[in-house]
Formats: C-alpha cells, structure tokens, sequence
C-alpha cells in the first residue's frame, strides 16, 4: 500500500519545533505523557465494549508495554486499548484542534522567560509531542478495536509526517521513539536503561490503574528483584496501580497527588490545592479534587468537556461527568469513586440520580469550605485564585440559593476603597456610614473605565466606598442577591440616589426650589434630546461634571445587553 506524505498544520509545526528546541527542561516527562495516552486508550476500550456488546475487539489482559532496545536505540510504548482509525490518525496526531493554540502561540511569545514558556505548554495537549524533546524519530503503529486494517505514522518533527495502511498490525497503540543520544548536561537521560525506565515510571505513573510492564531486553533476564510473580523471563509490572483516592493521607505524597492531577487534567503544572473527601455510611464514596493554578481558555466555551472522572469500585466508567459538580464549579479536576453505582449507568440517568445529586452538595459545600479556609490561611493563593476564577464562580450566586451565603463568604470585589486590595460584602458593611442604607456598586468594562466615570463624584465626594464590578455576570448576581446585611444592593447609575437622606425638609424645599428654577430649562432639554431619554432631572450626583446619563432602576445596562445578545437571547 503505498505511504503518503502530509504536512503538519501550521500551529502543529510551530509547538514541534518548540518541542525539538524544548523550552521545556524536565525531558522525562515525555514518557508520563505516552503512558498517560496508553492509559486513556485502555479506559477508552473498556467503556465502549461496555456499551456495545456488539464491538469485536480483544479485552481480555488490557496492559501497558515499554520495550527498550539499546542496540537499536528505541523505547516503545505499546497499550491493547482502543487504537485509531487512519482518519483518527491524521486528524488527532497530525493537528492541534484546539481553538485556544493560537492564542497559546502568541502568549508563548511574550512569555520570555523559558520557565513561563514551560507552564504555558501543557494546557494545549501537546502531549504526544513532547516525544520529540528526546527522539528524532516517531513511529506510531496503531489499529482501531473492531477495525481490520491498521496505520503507520511516522515524522522526523520537521514539516511533514507520513501514513501508510498496515494490515497485520496489532490492536492497540505502539508508540517507538528513535532516541537522541543521551546527553545528562541536558537532562537528556538514557531512556533505554532498565533502571531510568523504572524510576520515571514509579515517580510519574505509579497509580496508573492498569499494569505498565517492563519487557526484558534481548539477551536478559527480567531485571533482579521480584518479578511479576510470573517467574521465569516474564516481563515485570513496575506500578503499585494502587488507587491514591484509596489510600491514607499520610502515605501518599503532595507529588503523587500533582501527577494524578496532571494525568487527569492534562495539565502539565502543579495544582493549586487538593482536597480530599470520604464519605462513609449507607452510600460510600471517595473524592480527590483539584483546583488548579490556572484558567484553561476554553472556560467560557459552551461546548468544552467538563466534569470529574467517575469511578465504581476502581474502575473508570465516566470520563467527563458533569453532574458531579454544579456548572459554576465546572474547573474543578480530579476523581470521585463510589461503591454503590451500576457499571453502565448513562449520562441521563445521572442527571437524575439520587446519589449523584447527594454527591454533587457534598462536593460543592467541600470546595467552598475550602476555599473559606484558603482565604483565611493561604491569602496570596486565595488572591491568585479568584483572579483566576472568581468570574466563574460569582455565577453561583445566580442560581444556587443554598450556598450563597458560603459564596458571599468567599467573593471580593474590587472596590474604591483600596487600589489592590479587594473587598468582600462583609467587608465593605463594616466600613460603611452611620446610616448607609445600601451597598453600592457600579458595573462596567475596566476599573480605569469605571474610576473616570462621573458616577462615583457625589460618591468620592462623602468618601462612601462603592464596589468596581467589571466582570459581565456582575450585573446578573447583584439582583439576584439584592441585598446582603440589611442593606440594598444599588448601582450608582441606576435610578434616583439620595445621598443626603439627613438634611430632611429642608433638603426637600430646596430641591423643589430648585426645580421650579430650572423647570425652563429641563423641559428645553427634554424636547431637544426627544426620544433619545426618558426624562432630564437635576441631580444630587455630581460635583464636577455638569451632567451624566442614568438609566432606570429597571433597565439593561449596555454590558449586560452585550451579554444577551451574546447569549442569543
Ligand atoms: P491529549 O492526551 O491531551 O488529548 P495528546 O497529544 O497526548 O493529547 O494526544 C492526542 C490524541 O491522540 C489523544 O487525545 C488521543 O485521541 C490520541 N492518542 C494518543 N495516544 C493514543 C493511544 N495510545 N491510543 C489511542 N489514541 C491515542
Ligand atoms: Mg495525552
């Protein structure tokens, strides 16, 4: 059959070369990367031959190989698991179908320093390629379960990469790498030596939960030790495949719980914070969650997978399971393994699941206790944290009434009293006037934006604070909460302020005075401007500027407009 040559897209080339120049200095975690891909390959296959009784494919010892050639100078990967089709092949290998990349490639660019570089990599699944960070050569040899034919693929990570059709190809993935030589001043290592192939995988893979084996290189025994049980010349099992979920705290280390994070997330840097939960009694489970260090891009995407992997008794049945969490936790990663549920339960009936909802508020007060105690103790974390993801998580407030009180114990807001340092409600109520009756916001696109605007004068002027809101589902949660301590939650642009309630009749006649005084002149206003506004009046707002336009207390403001209509509403 003959082989065909392609080019890889423009981005795919780009992070290639990245790659072969690799910023990224830690080269051994090519191999976490293959090993991770041979692991979601074996999870793949078990579900779909759980879902289809139909699908021909061999079950029977699913396992991860690494085989070591140090004549040929070659380290292959090889799993049983589900495999590629030759489209899969060309579509998944041979471009970067993530929208975020070119984004990515322009952030990498400012990115200066080789350490930003390096954490910016791993968001964009560049997994596979990070081969090339110690091989010249990639050759991938796979079958698709349930498929005759296999495919071959093969590239030098330069411009182009080659697919041939291969008929006796095993099921599964095989994934051999042509080593570079080794070169330590790099951190180059010899990836075909017994004992690094071993140390890498225990440090990276240990709780992998299928077995990766190491296959006796021609000409030796298995390497000493215990073996696999198998005795003889049998290949050796190298990973405890003990699920860290499982086991207590103090036996696991914070590096073993970042490699389960990075293997679930797919995310090459360490976690913000993990958070561990058991639950025990009539309905039993085990949660491992992660918060991490950084927004992906695609947070605001509709359609981007979501959701926590879900286990039963050790065994992965649901990959990206949404209704663990409510949506306004949606960046959470990590692992919930429960005793009770049906192997083949479907995405519909555990919307509906009772116990799946149990878990989901158990999950959600968890996280917000958390995070409580974050803000508290890790201040610094808690501020990188919310700038990460406080816009997602004020959405929270729109809908989840039984948690708000723990989301407003956590949210800060930017605010007029501090250039740096936010505020939360409780905050802010306790620094008001004697006599404040409302907490005041404004909403709008930066804080330079809103600072300028002639809104904040009166406010400036009597040194009352009011909250800078710039993210657009502010404008949805401050009337959804409505009000917080007693007092009302009101935009300064919105509707008639009386900022000096305590000057009484007084106040009152001299309005009226002053009124009747410029009645001329509103009324001229009002005729000019017609239907552009719905009324002219004096107002009590400003101190420098001569005038400012104020919307019902009712309306739309022009952000949240935006935001609908975005919405397709
Ligand atoms: P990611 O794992 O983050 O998706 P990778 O670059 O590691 O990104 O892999 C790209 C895709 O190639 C995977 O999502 C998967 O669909 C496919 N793939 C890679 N390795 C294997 C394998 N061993 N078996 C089956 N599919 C694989
Ligand atoms: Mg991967």
């Amino acid at each position: 059959m003959p082989t065909e040559t392609f080019e890889f897209q423009v981005e795919a080339r780009q992070l290639l070369q990245l790659m072969i120049h690799s910023v990224y200095s830690n080269k051994d975690v090519f191999l976490r990367e293959l090993v991770s891909n041979a692991s979601d390959a074996l999870d793949k296959l078990r579900l779909a031959a759980l879902r289809d009784d139909a699908l021909d494919a061999d079950t029977a010892d699913p396992h991860i190989e690494i085989a070591l050639d140090a004549d040929a100078r070659t380290l292959t990967v090889r799993d049983n698991g589900i495999g590629m089709s030759y489209d899969e092949v060309g579509k998944l290998i041979g471009t970067i179908a993530n929208s975020g990349t070119a984004d990515f490639l322009r952030e990498l660019k400012e990115a200066q320093d080789a350490s930003g570089a390096e954490g910016l990599i791993g968001q964009f699944g560049v997994g596979f390629y990070s081969g090339f960070m110690v091989a010249d050569e990639m050759t991938l040899l796979t079958r698709r379960a349930g498929e005759d034919t296999g495919t071959r693929w093969s590239s030098r990570g330069e411009g182009t990469y080659t697919l041939e059709k291969v008929d006796d190809a095993p099921q599964g993935t095989s994934v051999t790498l042509h080593l570079k030589p080794a070169d330590p001043d790099n951190q180059l290592h010899d990836y075909t030596s017994d004992r690094t192939i071993k140390q890498i995988v225990k440090r990276y893979s240990d709780f992998i939960t299928w077995p990766i084996r190491l296959v006796p290189q021609r000409g030796e025994g298995p390497a000493e030790g215990d073996g696999d049980g198998e005795g003889g010349s049998g290949p050796e099992t190298l990973n405890s495949m003990k699920a860290l979920w499982a086991r207590p705290r103090d036996e696991v280390s914070d590096d073993e719980y970042h490699e389960l994070y990075k293997h679930v997330s797919h995310d090459w840097r360490d976690p913000l914070e993990t958070i561990r939960l058991q639950a025990e009694g009539t309905f039993e489970y085990q949660a491992l969650l992660f918060l991490p260090a950084h927004a992906p891009h695609d947070l605001f995407t509709r359609d981007a997978a979501r959701g926590l992997q879900l286990y039963v008794k050790r065994v992965l049945i649901m990959d990206d399971c949404e209704a663990l969490l409510p949506p306004y936790l949606r960046f959470v990663k990590g692992v919930v393994d429960a005793q009770d549920l049906s192997l083949n339960v479907s995405r519909e009936i555990l919307q509906q699941d009772r116990h799946i909802r149990m878990i989901q508020r158990r999950l959600t007060k968890k996280v917000l206790s958390s995070l409580k105690e974050m803000k508290t103790k890790e201040p610094a974390d808690f501020a990188s944290f919310w700038r990460e993801f406080g816009a997602v998580l004020k959405e929270g407030l729109l809908g989840d009434a039984d948690n708000q009180d723990a989301l407003l114990a956590v949210a800060t807001f930017a605010t007029t009293h501090s250039d740096d340092e936010p505020a939360t409600l409780a905050q802010y109520v306790e620094r008001a006037k004697d006599g404040q009756d409302a907490v005041y916001y404004m909403t709008g696109e930066s804080r330079e934006a809103l600072e300028s605007s002639p809104h904040l004068e009166a406010f400036r002027a009597r040194g009352i604070e009011v909250l800078l809101l710039t993210d657009p589902v502010d404008e949805l949660w401050v009337d959804a909460v409505g009000e917080f301590d007693g007092k009302r939650l009101r935009s300064v642009a919105k509707g008639e302020i009386d900022l000096d309630p305590q000057d009484g009749e007084q106040g009152d006649e001299q309005r009226e005075k002053q009124a009747e005084e410029y009645a001329g002149l509103l009324g001229w206003m009002k005729e000019r401007l017609g239907e552009d506004v719905k009324d002219v009046r004096l107002s009590s707002r400003l101190t420098v500027s001569p005038a400012c336009v104020v919307s019902d207390a009712h309306d739309l403001t022009p952000a949240l407009e935006n935001m609908y209509r975005a919405m397709g509403q």
